[in-house]
């Protein structure tokens, strides 16, 4: 289930089976992107753009970070066929105690980072680069003035003139 370039799915343990029939005795697993997807970077940007307020971007960002998130589960129907994931079933499977904080909070930490650090400013690495050798400088290169005798003309030092 390797994507183009996401490495492997996250596997997130998400309690009891909930499906019809119990058919995992294990419980239920939801698959995570490894990596902020394009659309989860983009609904995730949007959701930024569109918060009023702190809440409101918790909300948002959650939303964005399960609904594009989530690239698979074990979830059946009562056939025993895979349920697809989308809008409509995950928010009906991963009630906030039945998975959904799990799978959020798991997801808030794989994508957080990307999501956010590139709205701060990178941190000091290198110093900015300085004038290049090759460009021409308006100063010309230092160069030391001649030395100036201190010598002093104490009486006691010059020779007779006598
Ligand atoms: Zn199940």
């Amino acid at each position: 289930m390797a994507g183009l370039n996401g490495g492997q799915p996250i596997a997130v343990a998400i309690g009891e089976c909930h499906c019809v029939g119990t058919p995992h005795p294990d419980g239920d697993i939801v698959y995570l992107a490894p990596k902020a997807s394009l659309r989860l970077g983009l609904a995730a940007n949007a959701a930024i753009g569109q918060a009023k307020d702190v809440i409101q971007l918790q909300e948002l960002l959650g939303i964005a970070f399960v609904r594009y998130g989530v690239t698979g589960w074990n979830v059946v129907d009562e056939h025993g066929k895979p349920v697809d994931v989308n809008n409509e079933t995950v928010e009906a499977r991963l009630t906030w105690d039945a998975g959904g904080r799990v799978v959020a909070d798991r997801a808030a930490d794989l994508y957080t980072d990307a999501i956010i650090s590139p709205l701060v400013p990178p941190p000091p690495s290198s110093p900015p680069p300085g004038p290049t050798a090759s460009s021409p400088s308006p100063i010309p290169p230092y160069s030391p003035p001649p030395p100036i005798s201190l010598t002093p003309s104490s009486p006691g030092n010059s020779e007779p003139s006598t």
